[in-house]
């Protein structure tokens, strides 16, 4: 079957293939769009646009970096009904921006790519479905939150009632219906935390499961009435500066928490604590105690998550779960803990980028063997050995509690500079040296003393080895790194 899409018979201009019509997939075909790049596609497995907040369903989903700075910055939507849009509304935002930009004709839903190969000039790529088709450049924007990490849990599948990950909340359960159901959460992860404060709230009899306890950051929600609405539309520098408060609190306070010690952490970790102390049983503020520091792991925000779980209809556990039986949960000291549905907000393969698809380069060698020993992408998007392949939010891009969409624009800056490049050039490829990569690893290595990840903990910014997979440098430094001209020293072209 041959591509939707028709392979490009202009030969000046590149012809662009997006993996995921998510945030990141959206602004970089948008951007393409913008520079006068018409001939692209994005495969999207689903049957929409908007990623994590097209599949993420559960009750209580919401976005916890305020909506107006998680926003494209090209697109400032006054209407957010919201400070913490919830996932809803969120996902009409991102349709209605695929609409205005005329994006649906150049997605093929529905499709999921399984193998790409470079045969030198161009990707040839592969869909589920028997589609085919070529492109100069493959950009990974697939997001790191989308393999479901679905634990190996003894007896799962002899659970009489319905048990799914959070991610994949069936469309025919209407929490609603939950009211007086016995629900088990296992995860306090940020999922596990809206969904338990959801749940809590409609009525639900909630247990959660809590391996590791996690800081909370008690950050509330404001709701935004028809009048203030309309005055950010009338006048929209008040959307603007509110986006600009954000991103500055997020960039200037968050992000800069994690990469110094400076008053950032101490003012986070005292509010945190204060939190943890506004539980009023000491037995539960006891077992909420984590055991390691403050924005280590990404950080929970949740003003509702505590109050939630001092209800009656709300249960901790943190003994281990042993197995599940067809009536429920059964933990380490014996005791069965019988449920209806168990929604498993157990988290993601984080280190996917773009996996499981198989991607094999010239010379046969596929991404997961290049990758055996370690994981690695130059400036977080060239891997060295697989020409032409960009990723989007790749090992050692920025993650953390701040607008994921802002990071994916500035990493658009440089995608659109090596596609500028390559147009202007007539280059067929560019491909990242290994040192160049491994001088930037040191770089980011350099810089790990006074973070706060090597202060010890389990979190999915770790690698196996228990160093971050994240920029450590500051959110302007990685914004002006994506900006700056390829440096000719750092690739190899053809
Ligand atoms: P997560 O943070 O990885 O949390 C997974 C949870 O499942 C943890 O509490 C973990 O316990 C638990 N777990 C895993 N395996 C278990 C087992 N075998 N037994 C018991 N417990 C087990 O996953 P998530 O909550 O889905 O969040 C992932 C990321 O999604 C977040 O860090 C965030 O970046 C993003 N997110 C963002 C928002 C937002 O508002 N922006 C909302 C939701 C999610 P341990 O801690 O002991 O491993």
């Amino acid at each position: 079957m041959e591509g939707a899409n028709k392979v490009s018979t202009d030969n000046k201009k590149p012809r662009v293939a997006i993996i995921g019509a998510g945030a990141a997939g959206m602004i970089m075909a948008i951007r393409l769009q913008k520079a006068g790049f018409n001939d692209f596609v994005i495969y999207e497995k689903g049957e929409d646009v908007g990623g994590t907040w097209r599949e993420n369903r559960y009750p209580g989903v919401a976005c916890d970096v305020p909506a107006h700075h998680y926003a494209f910055t090209f697109e400032p939507n006054p209407g957010w009904h919201s400070r913490l849009a919830g996932g809803a509304e969120i996902q009409a935002y991102m349709k209605s921006v695929a609409e205005k930009y005329g994006l649906r004709p150049h997605i093929v839903f529905g499709q999921k790519i399984t193998s790409a190969k470079f045969d030198g000039t161009r990707w040839h790529i592969n869909t589920d479905k028997g589609l085919v088709d070529q492109a100069d450049f493959l950009v990974a924007a697939t997001g790191p939150l989308h393999v479901p990490m679905i634990p190996d849990f003894k007896g799962l599948d002899q659970f009489a009632g319905r048990h799914f990950h959070s991610s994949e909340w069936p469309e025919d359960l209407d929490p609603a219906t939950l009211k007086g159901k016995r629900v088990g959460v296992i995860g306090n992860g940020s999922s596990g935390v809206q969904i338990v404060s959801s749940l809590a709230r409609i009525g639900a009899d909630v247990t959660v499961f809590v391996r590791t306890p996690q800081w909370v950051f008690p950050l509330g929600n404001r709701f935004f009435g028809a009048t203030e609405r309309a005055l950010v539309k009338t006048f929209p520098w008040i959307g603007r500066m509110a986006g600009g408060f954000f991103k500055w609190f997020f960039e200037h306070v968050f992000a800069e928490a994690v990469i110094h010690d400076g008053w950032q952490r101490k003012f986070l970790s005292s509010q945190c604590r204060r939190n943890l102390a506004s539980v009023k049983d000491p037995e539960l503020q006891r077992k909420l105690a984590p055991p390691d520091k403050p924005m280590c792991r990404r950080m929970v925000m949740s003003a509702d998550f505590y109050p939630a779980l001092q209800k009656s209809n709300t249960h901790l556990v943190q003994e281990a779960i042993e197995r599940v039986e067809p009536k429920g949960v059964v933990t380490k000291d014996g005791k069965l803990h019988e449920f209806d549905v168990l929604v498993l907000a157990t988290g993601f393969w984080t280190r996917a980028y773009g996996r499981p698809l198989e991607l094999v380069n010239e010379q046969g060698k596929t991404l997961t063997e290049a990758w055996k020993d370690k994981v690695g992408a130059h400036l977080s998007i060239h891997v060295p050995g697989f020409p032409n392949y960009l990723i989007l939010g790749g090992p050692h891009s920025p993650r953390g509690n701040f607008s994921a969409i802002a990071y994916s624009e500035a990493i658009v800056d440089h995608i659109m500079n090596c596609i500028e490049l390559a147009t202007r050039k007539g280059l067929r490829s560019i491909t990242a040296r290994q040192e160049a990569m491994v001088g930037f690893q040191e770089s980011i290595d350099a810089r790990l003393k006074g973070t706060i990840w090597i202060t010890g903990c389990k979190s999915w910014y770790l690698d196996d080895n228990g160093k971050p997979e994240n920029w450590t440098g500051t959110p302007g430094e990685f914004r002006e790194l994506m900006r700056a001209e390829l440096n000719p020293t750092e690739f190899d072209v053809a």
